[in-house]
């Protein structure tokens, strides 16, 4: 890994990050399971350009996230956060002259009541979540040393994450 990119993981903490981490895009897991719990368990399937059917599928993001080298997993207490702070980090590493970083968020997008399902009007605030495109969150993190756990209300402890794929 390049030594200039530790200066990122002190921006992903000012921007309202808890903590992040870069790790081998090889422990990204994906799953073909993960489409069927935005399918059958949300809501918001097909009301958002960055949600399913939308999306990539699972074997199109392996082979995504195949062509990087490094990726930074963004740990968050709130998944609303996270979205914002992965676009903010993308343009700031891409400036940089890492010209492939992509990012992935957490949720379905909140920024237009309806979404417009034509053409997104915010296309450098949005991106797609990670189980959005078939990434197994539970598996990525645990084997990255991140804590979390199925979210039983809204007491639970939050730990989300964005994920930045970087070469
Ligand atoms: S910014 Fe608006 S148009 Fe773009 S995906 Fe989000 S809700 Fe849809």
């Amino acid at each position: 890994m390049d030594d200039r990119m530790e200066r990122f993981i002190e921006k992903a903490k000012e921007l309202g990050s808890h903590e992040a981490k870069f790790i081998d895009p090889a422990t990204v897991k994906t799953a073909p399971w993960v489409i069927m719990k935005c399918r059958y368990g949300c809501g918001r399937y097909n009301t958002r350009l960055c949600c399913p059917p939308h999306t990539p599928t699972y074997t199109e993001t392996r082979e995504i996230i195949d062509c990087y080298k490094t990726a930074l997993l963004v740990h968050c207490k709130s998944w609303d956060i996270v979205t914002p702070i992965i676009a903010k980090l993308e343009k700031e590493i891409f400036l940089s002259g890492y010209y492939k970083v992509f990012g992935f968020g957490s949720g379905p997008c909140k920024s237009c009541r309806p979404c417009n399902m034509v053409k997104c009007i915010k296309p450098q605030e949005v991106r797609p979540a990670m189980e959005a495109c078939g990434i197994d969150v539970y598996e990525t993190v645990r084997a990255n040393g991140f804590p979390i756990d199925v979210v039983k209300d809204f007491d639970c402890e939050q730990n989300c994450y964005g994920l930045l794929l970087i070469d």
